[in-house]
């Protein structure tokens, strides 16, 4: 039996939550493989450390004084090696980041990578784990694409080499030995490459949460947690807003099966999610509710000359050249929308609008930036004929207006486009309908 354990932010944050993560890892000898984020918020008002690095970049970049933030980090990892007697190498190895920093030595990919290599160094040195870089076993193309095979390669060779080992998340390599990062919270991705290319029977994530809950707690006081659930429900829930791990973190772990199971370190007792390729019918109707505020919809009305294919595909083209992803185009007769999440485009909305009023075959173009999209997820919805519909009359129940609504074909999830005003009251009336509902 080999898991992989993945500790993030949260777990890494101070020495009591070091003892938490030794005293899983001891508890279960197959938990061999180990990733780790980068120290997190102690509290509401700390800081986490890779927000520090990235910063620290900026003011090296525009030669601003960065010496406080350097010392706070190193003072960071120092207190927690200090505290917990750990016999570690980190003072030369701050010694050394610090020349390259004042050299201009050093990239901001490699520099904010220190966070979680600083940090598997001394988890390694804590548990009695071999340290393994994160450089060596986890390969990019220069599109900043995993190469699988040499990736799986490279992780066979460690672990047949050491049984036990620690791993930094969040970076590896370019083929020139760079370092190249995933996206923000790409630990977890790097914990699904560690499970594929170990041939892991579990991934273990170990997070701050117990799992997935059916709606957001924020909005929901205790909601249901959900107890098991698909690959795919996960990645409609992670990509529609439910903030738990990264949304790319099931991809690797498809091909092989690997089952991942979000766990919290705090209460381990608690048991947590388990997300496997497939999980039990007979349970509830809808798994989850989610959503995101702040997407705006630009509607386009074509000239009536104009093909409707052609007019979609100039406007889809402007979107493509600033590289905006777009989440929905529901079309009628004339015209068509295109829904953006707003923090894509604020920056540059002038030049996109300036680009699409120039296009020949649109007429004109109409703005609705009061848009947040909720999405129900639920596997079994596709089983029971009329969900759809009774979702939707919900809504006209509570006088909400509709916006927008798109059900994907596999009838996994129905999303709803509403004013951000009427959002949490439609994740309640959500909720309070289908919570109790077995199929
Ligand atoms: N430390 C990185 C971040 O804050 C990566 C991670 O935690 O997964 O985004």
């Amino acid at each position: 039996m080999l898991k992989v354990c993945k500790f993030g932010g949260s777990s890494l944050a101070d020495e009591e939550e070091f003892l938490k993560v030794k005293k899983i890892v001891q508890a279960d000898p197959s938990r061999r493989i180990i990733v780790v984020s980068a120290p997190g918020r102690r509290n509401s008002k700390d800081n986490k450390i890779t927000d520090l690095l990235y910063l620290i970049y900026q003011h090296q970049k525009y030669k601003v004084d960065y010496s406080s933030l350097f010392e706070e980090i190193k003072k960071r990892y120092l207190q927690i090696a200090k505290n917990l007697h750990i016999v570690c190498d980190l003072e030369e190895e701050f010694k050394n980041l610090s020349q390259k920093l004042a050299e201009g030595q050093i990239s901001e990919e490699e520099l904010v990578s220190r966070g979680e290599y600083f940090a598997a160094k001394l988890t390694a040195s804590y548990l009695g784990y071999q340290f393994i870089d994160a450089a060596s076993l986890i390969h990019f193309d220069y599109e900043s694409k995993v190469l699988e095979n040499e990736t799986t390669k490279a992780i066979q060779d460690a672990i047949s080499k050491y049984p036990q080992i620690v791993v930094p998340g969040f970076y590896g390599s370019y083929p020139n030995g760079k370092i190249c990062l995933f996206s923000r919270g790409g630990s977890d991705v790097t914990g699904s490459y560690m499970a594929k290319g170990s041939h892991a029977d579990l991934y273990e994530n170990w997070t701050d949460v117990s799992g997935f809950f059916m709606a957001d707690p924020k909005i929901i006081p205790n909601p249901k947690k959900i107890k098991e659930i698909s690959y795919s429900e996960l990645r409609e829930l992670s990509y529609m807003g439910a903030n738990v791990i990264h949304e790319e973190t099931i991809i690797p772990l498809t091909d092989e099966e690997i089952p991942l199971e979000i766990l919290n370190t705090n209460h381990p007792e608690e048991g947590g999610t388990l997300i496997k390729r497939e999980t039990p019918d007979k349970t509830h109707l809808i798994t989850g509710i989610t959503g995101k505020k702040g997407f705006i919809a630009l509607t386009f009305l074509k000239k009536r000359s104009a093909d409707k294919l052609n007019s979609i595909m100039s406007v889809l083209s402007v979107f493509q050249r600033y590289q905006v992803p777009i989440e929905h185009i529901p079309t009628s007769i004339d015209s068509f929308s295109v829904v953006i999440e707003k923090s894509l485009i604020e920056e540059r909305f002038y030049d996109i609008m300036a680009d699409l009023k120039k296009l020949p075959d649109i007429m004109s173009i109409s703005e609705d930036d009061d848009i947040a999209l909720l999405a129900v997820v639920g596997r079994n919805m596709v089983k029971k004929t009329g969900t759809s519909g009774r979702i939707l009359s919900i809504f006209g129940q509570e006088k909400i207006n509709i916006k927008l609504i798109d059900q994907g074909r596999e009838e996994i999830n129905i999303i709803i486009g509403i004013s951000n005003s009427d959002f949490n009251k439609s994740v309640e009336a959500l909720y309070n309908n289908f919570s109790g509902e077995k199929i």
